[in-house]
């Protein structure tokens, strides 16, 4: 059993609770315009004739033994400070073998398991894979369908099916909304969003990921297209004002992480 990972992060403390070891995955089925990790999106490793984060390549292929060795060496860390590993990408459930087996395998070590995903995999993918999961860091983009297929590439039909299914059967989850200005931060939509929430039910943990530029240099070296070039990055008091928003509706609010 093998997969393809085009990251491992140590220490990483914006991924889910205490300090953890973050997995990136290779492989996404969206194409957000504003998505911060372009060199995650191609399923294959990638090798390339020039330089990227120091190399000539993206993306290796690793075990799920290998991989348990890997964040071993954090365990302390991990014990100290309530932690544990998050699986993101990219989209984990692209490689479900791979994720499963690597969860299982992980998970029979006791270690805290944490699944940051867009919601989108066959409901039967989705159901197998989250009972290894403690918590989840789900997306959600854009309700009305039409715009997230504009904005994504694909309907949320099958993601906000798989939300629900977490919900009903109890499982942890914390929302993760990229507040894109133009796209999904108008006031009619954020009280779609509020309103979606609450029907939920149990949904209590938000975090805004407010759109940044930062991965713009990314594009142009990976030659891929960039729709966001003229959009600005919202600011800090609009920010602050959606979150206030979110809190008044009973949410705890994260900016960032
Ligand atoms: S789901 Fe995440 S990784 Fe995939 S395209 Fe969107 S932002 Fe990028």
């Amino acid at each position: 059993m093998s997969g393809i990972i085009f990251d491992i992060k140590r220490f990483a403390i914006h991924d889910g609770p205490g300090i953890r070891t973050s997995i990136f995955f290779k492989g996404c089925p969206l194409s957000c315009w504003w998505c911060h990790n372009p060199e995650s999106r191609k399923t294959e490793i990638e090798q390339l004739n020039f330089k990227f984060k120091g190399k000539n390549q993206i993306g290796w292929e690793t075990s799920p033994e290998r991989l348990l060795t890997d964040v071993e060496k954090d365990r302390p860390f991990y014990e100290q400070s309530n932690g544990g590993i998050t699986f993101t990408g990219g989209e984990p459930l692209m490689q479900p073998d791979f994720l499963i087996e690597t969860a299982k395998l992980l998970k029979q070590n006791y270690l805290h398991l944490c699944l940051d995903t867009s919601g989108f995999a066959s409901t039967k993918i989705f159901q197998d894979a989250s009972q290894y999961f403690d918590l989840f860091l789900f997306d959600l983009k854009h309700l009305d369908d039409e715009n997230h297929i504009k904005y994504t590439g694909v309907s949320n039909n099958v993601i906000l099916k798989n939300l629900e299914y977490l919900v009903e059967n109890k499982k942890e989850v914390h929302i993760r909304f990229p507040l894109i200005p133009k796209i999904n931060d108008d006031s009619k939509h954020l009280e779609n969003i509020a309103s979606y929430l609450t029907h939920l039910k149990d949904i209590k943990n938000l975090n805004l990921l407010p759109y940044h530029k930062i991965a713009q240099g990314k594009y142009e070296k990976l030659n891929f297209e960039n729709k966001m070039k003229v959009t600005q990055e919202p600011s800090k008091t609009e920010v602050e004002n959606i979150k206030s928003f979110f809190e008044e509706k009973g949410f705890a609010v994260k900016i960032g992480g």
